[in-house]
């Protein structure tokens, strides 16, 4: 027997429809690409994006058609999250950290019909745009006056195609919730970018999720400040939850200068604002520079990578802030475990348990497994792979059919290794994957490894991570000369200088008369792990 009640699809828009009715007056502020602040409300911001779905419209874009974006967090770029999925259609939401391969291999693979741009964005496109094979044309997140010359063709002005003539009432197309909505590429493991594709249901349910009190926590009386990106995991919630929330928002722009930051954080008085741990560590010695401290800020969201322990200590101990450690993946839209001590707790084993993942929230599940694929028993203290299932975890990725999401059983397969103890927290040990997250963002070791490889002094070539104090991890590159050979570290690390971006740069260079393999001939980067990080304890524990 069917239950009686009414047949309301969770859609993206509703979420906007809503701050705008019930939260119409909150205030979204930003710091634009120019560098001013700029603030208008969510009624505002609902209005603006019923236009821009009008404009999408009148320019041709269908229902499922993807429409790239490539911007840094600001109000013009929220209201594309509503106006590009209130037309049905889907935003692709592009790293601009990305190399221009990768870039032009998205774009292309996501068969982006129009780019939205802010102008700090535009020189990346400039740079691949004989590649892109689908785009007509590019929609500036700018004022006319702010629109910088360009090689592009066909742009146009993102305010004069939102301008008065505009409807603000413009229908919000008839979506199903399991319709796309968003996608987002991750380039977290090897070989092209995998494509994630989020449904409407998913962002919806995973923002009402992100609001409760074992997870983030927002309500009204909040202001969230996402320093963390849109183009990650849909900015891990926060384009969804604050509006539905009815949470003040105050949006960062490009610039991550920690003065900037603090400005916003303290004269806007920001309650929960979002970082990776680098941003929080550079933020800590800013403050004890300044002798500056946070204002109303009550907490820290950080996640993407493990935070030191002695960093969330004295963020709780010198600043009063609480910091919630989460876990979580562009495939599981971004924060799916949230740490939270228990009540009555020493002040150690209360960050005891803040150092590890922490546990998941309703609507998503974790278990680890062995090598045989059977779950771990949660009191055997043995790692394993993390595998994780919920109402906002991808079950397939984009247009890939060659490349499993999930394991024979259904579970996404992480590429996280680590333990789930009684209490049912996560505590991350190691990463199955073969890459390096520096500052929040991947580092391909087997790219690194392949231009190394190149060198013609050098036979063989291995990356592994290692610890590092404000970028979490950087890549080391352990290398074996051709006979013969001198060649130095300094003129391999030259040599790869041509050849990836800077910030992929190894830290240092070993040389070794062998490179351990495993049993199926692949190097063996956990006892390469063993012989070169020894000591320096903390890859993805939480202990450095
Ligand atoms: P995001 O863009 O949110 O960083 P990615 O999909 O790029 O998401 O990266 C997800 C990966 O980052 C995880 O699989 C894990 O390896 C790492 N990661 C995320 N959160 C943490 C954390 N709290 N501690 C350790 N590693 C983490």
């Amino acid at each position: 027997m069917h239950g009686l009640m009414q047949q309301r699809q969770l859609t993206i828009s509703s979420v906007i429809d809503y701050a705008s009715q019930v939260y119409g007056d909150v205030e979204v502020v930003s710091r634009t690409i120019e560098g001013s602040i700029h603030r208008y409300t969510y009624r505002d911001c609902a209005r603006r994006a019923h236009r821009f779905a009008e404009a999408l419209d009148r320019l041709g874009v269908k229902a499922g058609d993807r429409i790239g974006g490539a911007s840094w967090n600001h109000y013009r770029y929220l209201e594309t999250f509503y106006g590009v999925t209130g037309l049905g259609a889907i935003l692709h939401t592009i790293n601009p950290r990305l190399f221009a391969e990768q870039l032009a291999y998205t774009i292309n693979h996501a068969e982006d019909r129009f780019i939205i741009a802010d102008a700090a964005c535009l020189p990346i496109f400039e740079a691949c745009r004989d590649r892109l094979t689908h785009v007509e044309g590019y929609i500036v997140l700018s004022a006319p006056e702010h629109i910088p010359n360009t090689s592009l063709q066909n742009v146009i002005c993102y305010d004069d195609l939102i301008a008065d003539s505009g409807d603000d009432q413009f229908p919000w197309a008839n979506v199903d919730e399991w319709d796309g909505s968003a996608l987002c590429y991750t380039s977290g493991t090897t070989g092209d970018p995998k494509g994630v594709l989020y449904s409407h249901r998913s962002c919806v349910l995973s923002a009402y999720a992100f609001n409760m009190p074992n997870a983030v926590g927002v309500g009204f009386r909040d202001t969230l400040m996402p320093i963390v990106p849109f183009f990650h995991g849909n900015g891990w919630s926060v384009p969804f939850a604050a509006p539905m929330a009815g949470a003040k928002l105050v949006l960062p722009g490009r610039d991550m200068d920690m003065a900037k930051l603090h400005e916003l954080i303290v004269g806007e008085d920001v309650t929960v604002a979002l970082a990776v741990p680098t941003i929080w560590l550079s933020m800590l010695e800013h403050m004890r520079q300044t002798g500056t401290d946070l204002g109303q800020l009550a907490k820290i969201v950080t996640g993407g990578s493990a935070p030191p322990r002695a960093m969330i200590a004295d963020y709780e101990s010198d600043y009063g802030v609480t910091i919630s450690h989460a876990w979580g993946m562009t495939e599981t839209s971004a924060a799916t475990t949230f740490s939270h001590p228990p009540n009555g707790v020493s002040h150690d084993a209360a960050l005891d348990v803040r150092v590890t993942q922490g546990r998941p929230v309703f609507g998503s599940e974790i278990r680890v497994v062995d090598d045989a694929g059977e779950p771990v028993p949660r009191d055997r203290d043995a790692p394993g792979e993390l595998r994780a299932r919920g109402f906002w975890v991808a079950s397939d990725y984009y247009n890939a059919p060659d490349k499993p999401a999930v394991d024979s059983n259904g579970w996404l397969i992480t590429g996280d290794i680590g333990k789930i103890g009684p209490d049912g927290n996560l505590r991350l040990t190691d990463r199955a994957k073969d890459v390096i997250k520096s500052g929040g963002e991947w580092i391909s070791s087997i790219d690194l490894e392949n231009a190394a490889a190149g060198h013609p002094d050098i036979v063989e070539a291995a990356v592994i991570a290692v610890p590092h104090e404000r970028w979490q991890e950087r890549p080391f590159l352990i290398a074996v000369r051709r006979q013969g050979s001198a060649v130095t570290g300094a003129e391999v690390l030259a040599w790869l200088s041509k050849r990836v971006a800077k910030w992929w740069l190894p830290e240092d260079v070993a040389f070794t008369d062998e490179i351990p393999h495993t049993g199926t001939g692949k190097i063996d980067k956990m006892a390469l792990r063993k012989q070169f990080v020894a000591g320096k304890s903390g890859f993805a524990t939480g202990q450095t």
